[in-house]
């Protein structure tokens, strides 16, 4: 099988982000396939997220998981941690050691058995967080290190990595998919309706704030169904 250039995997976590990369992915890309970890986050409705997505991005979607992820660490994604900031790392308690690092290794493996080139993370450096593993510098390592491990020319896109929540949210109504951010997840407290006052709900409601439009997902929580 030869490689194919005009072909991309986006890693999806069912978050507005990874959407907004996804979409971003189809308007660049003739070919277009999802991967998505369950890696023992607590909210599993961020996997049904994602399934939901690609379904209207006609996309596939292939579930991998990494379980074993949340025995490694003590973190708010995986366990009933406080989300606050370590005193000692100065990263917010939502931070998952190696969490990127790895996804980047297994969606590479399964795109080197598909000849996929293209590797599509929604991440950005921008904002809030503050996570090594969603820098450019990682990336652009990872992205030397991952050829040089498989002997293949992959390529990790990141087109949200300088964008803020607002340019984010823009480049959503660009590529007019404001509706389809409806079905993504971004409450770190897995609460739906959002519970507004986390620090991923706050930075969310902000970029919509900035953009001057409305979320889609707090004007219609109900259309989604279910409650978590
Ligand atoms: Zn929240």
């Amino acid at each position: 099988m030869q490689i194919n250039d005009k072909s991309a995997l986006v890693i999806l976590s069912g978050g507005q982000d990874s959407t907004t990369a996804l979409f971003w992915a189809k308007q660049q890309f003739m070919s277009v396939e999802t991967i998505s970890f369950d890696y023992g986050q607590r909210h599993k409705i961020e996997l049904d997220c994602a399934k939901k997505i690609a379904s209207i991005a006609e996309v596939p979607n292939k579930r991998v998981s990494l379980s074993s992820l949340s025995q490694l660490s003590d973190n708010a994604m995986v366990n009933e941690t406080n989300i606050e900031l370590n005193k000692e790392t100065s990263l917010p308690t939502t931070f998952v050691p190696g969490r990127n690092l790895l996804f980047v290794t297994m969606a590479a493996a399964f795109a080197y058995e598909k000849r996929i080139p293209n590797l599509i993370l929604g991440v950005s450096q921008v904002d809030y967080s503050g996570y090594p593993d969603c820098r450019e510098e990682t990336m652009k390592s990872l992205e030397k290190t991952i050829s040089l491990g498989m002997e293949f020319p992959f390529k990790i896109h990141t087109p949200l990595i300088h964008k803020t929540k607002r340019e984010t949210v823009l480049l959503a109504k660009e590529l007019g998919i404001v509706d389809v951010l409806k079905f993504t997840h971004t409450c770190y407290k897995g609460q739906n309706p959002p519970c507004g006052d986390c620090p991923a709900c706050e930075l969310r409601a902000k970029g919509f704030a900035e953009v001057g439009i409305n979320d889609p997902l707090i004007k219609s929580p109900f259309e989604r169904g279910g409650t978590k």
